[in-house]
């Protein structure tokens, strides 16, 4: 199959992350499950970047052949990108998904003091975080250290 047709081909089964703020998509895409995207044939990936909207004036869309974002990763782009719009297609079907929010984070997001346990060099703990979404923050479980939803994009683990 060419490029070209891949990009406007329909999807038969798949997620279409829509409404994405402008050239914001790779730290969409890194808060996926970047190494079961990886690990699976199937899957192919298509990033727009800057696409006109109305709603935004400009937007990126990221279309996920054969991949279905899980409800964790679902209830964590809604977090930190309040405008997306996931949309789920099967068979054919595009289903609109509205996810809850999170009440905790686990890995993706590395903590911004250096000196926390999730940090050092040999044996990190894997960073977990309670969501406080009415501070508009996120706390360390380990270091209680506090970091803006906005800074999300910011801290994002490789
Ligand atoms: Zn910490």
């Amino acid at each position: 199959m060419s490029a070209e047709s891949l990009l406007v081909r329909k999807i038969d089964w798949g997620t279409v992350l829509d409404h994405i703020p402008a050239w914001r998509a790779d730290q969409v895409v890194r808060l996926l499950n970047l190494e079961s995207l990886k690990r699976d044939a199937d899957v192919s990936v298509i990033v727009l970047y800057n696409v006109p909207s109305r709603k935004l004036g400009r937007k990126d869309i990221v279309k996920l052949y054969h991949y279905m974002v899980s409800e964790e990763e679902a209830k964590i782009l809604a977090l930190v990108f309040p405008q997306i719009t996931i949309n789920y297609i099967r068979d054919w079907k595009v289903e609109k998904h509205s996810p809850g929010l999170p009440t905790e984070i686990v890995g993706k997001i590395r903590c911004p003091e250096t000196t926390c346990i999730t940090n050092v060099e040999r044996e990190p703990a894997t960073p977990r975080y309670i969501v406080m979404r009415e501070h508009g923050v996120i706390a360390c479980e380990y270091c209680d250290t506090l970091l803006e939803i906005e800074r999300i994009p910011d801290f994002l683990r490789e």
